[in-house]
C-alpha cells in the first residue's frame, strides 16, 4: 500500500503493529494542518464543529487509503474520506438526525446490565467497550461510541461483568452470544481472552460472535496471538464492517491469511450500512460483494442508515432507492453473494421486502407532516412506524 505521505519514513516493524497504529491515529486533539496542511477554512470550521461534540479518528493505515488532491487534501469523494466526514452544523440537523434523545436500537427494558442487550429469544450481546479503531461518522451508536457528551469511552466495569455474566447463567435460553462495542477487538488478546473465557464457561452458551471493524481500520490487529485465542474458545462467527470495496487491501487479505495460517477460520460475515456517495450505487454493491464472496466471506445484512445515527442527513437515502438498488443487484450477482436488505427500528431489526409498492405487511405512508415514513409489521406482530426520507 502507498502510506499517507506523513508516515513514509516509519519502519515497517511500527506500521506493522496495531498498538502504534491506535497510538497515532488522527483524533479530536490533533492539529488539522500537520495532516493536511493545505485544508479550507471551511473544512477546519466543520472540524471543530464536529469536534466539539463527537469523536473523530482515523488510523495512519487507513488515512494511506484515502485518495489525496494535488494540494495533498483528501479528494471530497474519496468513499473512506466520506466516512470520517467532518460534519458541518448544517449536515447535523434535519430530520431524523441524531438528537442524543430518540433512540434507534437499544430500549433500557432490554438492559438487564449496562452492557448487556437481550432484545431476541436465545441470543443476547455484550458491548464490551464503548471505543473504536476509527470512528464512522455514520454510527447508529453514536450515543455510546461519538458523542463526546456521554463518556462512555469504556463499556464494562468489573461489577457489571460479573452481573451480565450472572444474567447469562440465569438464562440458559441464550445459547448465542454476541460481542461487540464500539470494537471488542480495540482490546489486547489477554482481556479478550478473559472475556472469551468467562462467556464460554456458561454452560448454556453454544455459540459465540466477535462483531469488529479492525480489519479495515487496522487489520494488524489480527495476529497469530489473536488467531490462537479464537480457535481455542472456537469463536463461531466473525461479523466484520467494511463499506466499499477499496477497503479490501492486501492487508486485509493479510489478516484473512493470519486466521488460515492459524488453523481456525470462524465463519465471517459481512454488515455495512447503504450510505450515499459512497456505496449506493449497484456498480459499487457489486464490486464489493464478489470481492467478499472469492473470500468466502458470507454476505449478511446490508443495512438501511439507521434514523437518529450521526450523518442521517449526509449519508441517508430512502428505502424505495435501496429496494432498486437491491433488486438490480440481484439480476448482477450470483445467489451465495447475494445479503438481506435490513432495517434497524427500536423493536427489532426487519428485513425489507423487495416489491417496489412494498406489501401488505410492509407499506409506504407519510406522517403527520406529510414526510416519507413506513408502516410495517414487527417480528412480534405488532404494527410500528419508522420514519424514511
Ligand atoms: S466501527 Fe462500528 S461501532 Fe465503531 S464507529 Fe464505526 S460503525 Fe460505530
Amino acid at each position: 500500500m502507498k502510506r499517507h505521505w506523513k508516515y513514509t519514513d516509519i519502519p515497517d516493524r511500527l506500521w506493522r503493529d496495531w498498538r502504534w497504529q491506535l497510538k497515532n491515529r488522527f483524533h479530536n486533539g490533533s492539529d488539522i494542518s500537520k495532516f493536511f496542511p493545505n485544508i479550507s477554512e471551511e473544512s477546519r470550521r466543520d472540524f471543530a464543529a464536529h469536534v466539539a461534540k463527537f469523536n473523530i479518528s482515523i488510523t495512519p493505515y487507513t488515512l494511506s487509503l484515502i485518495r489525496l488532491d494535488k494540494k495533498l487534501n483528501p479528494t471530497a469523494v474519496d468513499p473512506i474520506w466520506r466516512q470520517f466526514k467532518f460534519l458541518s452544523p448544517d449536515e447535523l440537523r434535519g430530520d431524523g438526525a441524531y438528537d442524543g434523545v430518540h433512540t434507534n436500537w437499544e430500549l433500557s427494558k432490554e438492559m438487564p446490565t449496562p452492557i448487556l442487550h437481550h432484545k431476541y429469544p436465545g441470543r443476547a450481546l455484550l458491548r464490551v467497550v464503548n471505543s473504536c479503531h476509527g470512528y464512522c461518522s455514520y454510527c447508529y451508536l453514536t450515543k455510546r461510541t461519538l458523542d463526546v457528551s456521554k463518556k462512555l469511552r469504556f463499556a464494562a466495569s468489573p461489577a457489571v461483568w460479573e452481573r451480565s455474566l450472572r444474567y447469562l447463567r440465569a438464562n440458559p435460553d441464550i445459547s448465542d452470544v454476541l460481542i461487540s462495542g464500539g470494537d471488542p477487538l480495540l482490546l489486547p488478546n489477554d482481556a479478550l481472552e478473559k472475556i472469551l473465557s468467562d462467556v464460554a464457561a456458561v454452560s448454556s452458551v453454544k455459540t459465540i460472535r466477535i462483531n469488529t471493524r479492525a480489519l479495515t481500520f487496522n487489520p494488524f490487529r489480527v495476529d497469530p496471538g489473536l488467531a490462537a485465542i479464537l480457535k481455542k474458545h472456537r469463536v463461531t462467527v466473525l461479523e466484520i464492517h467494511l463499506a466499499h470495496p477499496n477497503e479490501i487491501t492486501r492487508e486485509f487479505d493479510s489478516a484473512l491469511e493470519v486466521l488460515d495460517k492459524g488453523g481456525y477460520r470462524p465463519l465471517i460475515l459481512w454488515r455495512s450500512p447503504l450510505l450515499r456517495g459512497i456505496n449506493d450505487s449497484v456498480a459499487t454493491l457489486r464490486e464489493l460483494l464478489l470481492m467478499l464472496y472469492a473470500r468466502r466471506i458470507v454476505p449478511y445484512y446490508l443495512f438501511h442508515n439507521a434514523p437518529y445515527s450521526l450523518g442521517r442527513e449526509y449519508y441517508g437515502t430512502s428505502v424505495k432507492r435501496g429496494i432498486t438498488l437491491m433488486k438490480e443487484l440481484r439480476r448482477v450477482i450470483p445467489g451465495p453473494s447475494f445479503p438481506r436488505y435490513t432495517l434497524f427500528h427500536p423493536t427489532g431489526k426487519q428485513d425489507i421486502p423487495l416489491e417496489a409498492g412494498g406489501t401488505p405487511e410492509f407499506r409506504f405512508c407519510r406522517d403527520a407532516s406529510g414526510k416519507p415514513a413506513v408502516k410495517f409489521r414487527n417480528w412480534r406482530g405488532r404494527s410500528v412506524f419508522y420514519p424514511d426520507r
